[in-house]
């Protein structure tokens, strides 16, 4: 039978959290009395996360255990706990506990009342550092400013979805998979709860500035063309600025004396162009490879093991 709700819980070494995080997902599913499952996705864990978790599975019939084969990422972890969730309504919450789950019964109110997505929305971050924070707040506002969905601000990927919203994105056969906005992309009726975002509950975070960088990119270039717009305005600009300039040059080659001085000028001039082609062939790069990946259609992830209870399947 389907359980009413599913919460999808990614988790990569998360050996000192995830029993705390077991224990308050239990208790707020356990409070809001409905059939639930918990699936958590072990993104190729190098410490006892599998384990720890494999051992709920054995007491608890709510638990399940995907389990990746090495470490894919975030997103694909998601990806899969979304595919393996069977609820009407779906929970996306970090294993961290950085985002509360004691505001499910105030998402899912907003489920009831007919809303198909409610996003957590973050009012303020606790806890993290000056540079995560800003960098973080420069990542949102970026990314709504680069691409042509409407993409809340300060949003992750803490959310209640409907089933509907679910199957939706499952569908879609994209691999470089930035959730947030593919669930912004199918639409549907969405809404915010606002939270405070605490401290990580235990351990280190996940997202070193590396992985930052290429969430960044990876989101960019995910949900807009216009840094391949960018490229070609600023080659116009650049070519007609030449144009200009060769015209000046002619100019004073055929009516004036002066000699042209120096090639500390030309030098810079050259090596400035050569930096700015560098550029936009590196964004076409980023788009090349993104065509590249799809072609080869490589899963995302793949399974290693299911583990936990499954009457249905
Ligand atoms: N995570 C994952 N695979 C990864 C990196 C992170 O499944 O390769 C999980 C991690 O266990 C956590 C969530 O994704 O549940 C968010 O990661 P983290 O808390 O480290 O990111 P932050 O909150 O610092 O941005
Ligand atoms: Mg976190």
């Amino acid at each position: 039978m389907r359980p009413k709700y599913s919460v999808v819980v990614p988790a990569y070494n998360e050996e000192e959290v995830i029993g705390e995080t077991y224990k308050r997902l239990s208790k707020v599913m356990l409070g809001m009395g409905e059939t639930y499952e918990l699936v958590f996705v072990n993104d190729g864990s190098r410490d006892k996360t599998a384990e720890l978790i494999a051992e709920y599975c054995e007491t608890d019939s709510a638990v399940r255990l995907v389990n990746f084969s090495r470490n894919f990422g975030h997103m694909p972890a998601i990806s899969a706990g979304m595919a393996h969730a069977r609820g009407e309504a779906i929970f996306i919450i970090d294993a961290d506990l950085q985002d509360p789950p004691e505001i499910f019964p105030q998402m899912a109110e907003k489920w009831r009342e007919g809303y198909h997505v409610v996003y957590g929305q973050r009012k303020k971050r606790e806890g993290e550092s000056f540079f995560k924070k800003v960098s973080a707040k420069i990542f949102y506002r970026f990314i709504r400013r680069m691409t042509s969905v409407d993409l809340p601000v300060d949003t992750g990927e803490f959310r209640l979805i409907d089933r509907k919203v679910c199957d939706a994105v499952n569908r879609l056969p994209e691999k470089h998979r930035y959730i947030r906005g593919l669930v912004s992309w199918v639409g549907f009726k969405q809404t915010a709860v606002m939270y405070v975002r605490q401290e990580r509950f235990a351990g280190q975070t996940k997202y070193p500035l590396r992985k930052m960088i290429a969430f960044a990119i990876d989101a960019t270039a995910a949900f807009s063309y216009k840094p391949l717009r960018i490229a070609t305005t600023l080659g116009f600009l650049i070519s007609i600025g030449s144009f200009i300039h060769i015209a000046i040059i002619l100019f004073q080659w055929l009516f004036t004396s002066t000699t042209i001085p120096g090639w500390a000028s030309t030098i810079s001039v050259v090596l400035l162009m050569q930096g700015i082609v560098l550029m936009i062939l590196g964004i076409m790069g980023e788009y090349i490879g993104r065509i590249y990946a799809e072609v080869k259609n490589r899963p995302s992830y793949i399974v290693q093991e299911i583990i936990g209870h499954d009457d249905d399947a």
